[in-house]
């Protein structure tokens, strides 16, 4: 996920070999994903470059490293989407996909992902419109996210829990949905009738209440026992 590293200095996974030529910010990379100034070396935490989100989802990119997902054999093949049980019920995933080991480093490295923050971060939003010195910078061309845009929907927010799914790269679809009274119009991944090869719960939520995602996991995990037998 676009993650925010800015209180990740206490758990900083090593960076994996085919992310050593990327940008990186504290000591952790810094996903294709994110807002940046000139340079690529000053992270907006926790805000998603829109330029860069329609690219990613469109040329279906990794989130992450920026690299084509569904290539190679085996594991190469498979692609990690990060959803929400909402998501779930809803049908399509906002977050666009990871190669399984890029997700696996988010994991550890966001703090999101990793539990370390209780809220969505708030001031995401407010950082758009305080431009840089750097006249060259394009932050003084920001805009604010649509107020429909995940990225406003979730400022300051009480965290959701997270689960990460991961599918075959051939069931990688992007739809586009309308929005209802409860969500807003926008693209994302197909979840409906795509098979899931593994579902595992990222971080939960303070009360830890079970989700129909723990559900799915716990079913997931009979269906596996059950071809052992
Ligand atoms: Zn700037
Ligand atoms: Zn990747």
């Amino acid at each position: 996920m676009n993650y925010d590293a800015s209180s990740a200095n206490s758990s900083r996974p090593p960076v994996l070999a085919h992310l050593h030529n990327a940008p990186t910010a504290q000591g952790l990379t810094i996903p294709y994903l994110t807002l940046c100034h000139r340079g690529r070396r000053s992270p907006v935490w926790g805000a998603i470059d829109p330029e860069r989100y329609a690219v990613v989802l469109g040329l279906r990119l990794c989130q992450v490293c920026g690299e084509a997902l569904g290539k190679g054999e085996g594991p190469g093949n498979q692609v990690v989407v990060f959803i929400r049980p909402q998501d779930w019920l809803r049908g399509i995933g906002p977050e666009p996909g990871l190669h399984p080991s890029c997700a696996a480093y988010s994991t550890r490295g966001c703090p999101m992902l990793a539990g370390r923050m209780p809220t969505y971060r708030s001031n995401a939003v407010a950082a758009r419109i305080t431009p840089c010195d750097d006249p060259g910078c394009e932050c003084h061309q920001w805009t604010m996210p649509d107020p429909e845009s995940t990225e406003a929907q979730r400022a300051g927010k009480p965290a959701d829990p997270w689960y990460s799914a991961l599918i075959d790269a051939r069931d990688y679809e992007i739809i586009h949905v309308d929005g209802d009274e409860s969500s807003p119009s926008g693209y994302g991944v197909r979840l409906r009738e795509v098979p899931i090869l593994r579902l595992r719960k990222v971080r939960g939520t303070p009360d830890n209440e079970p989700t129909v995602l723990d559900m799915v996991a716990a079913a997931l995990d009979l269906n596996r026992l059950a071809d052992g037998l």
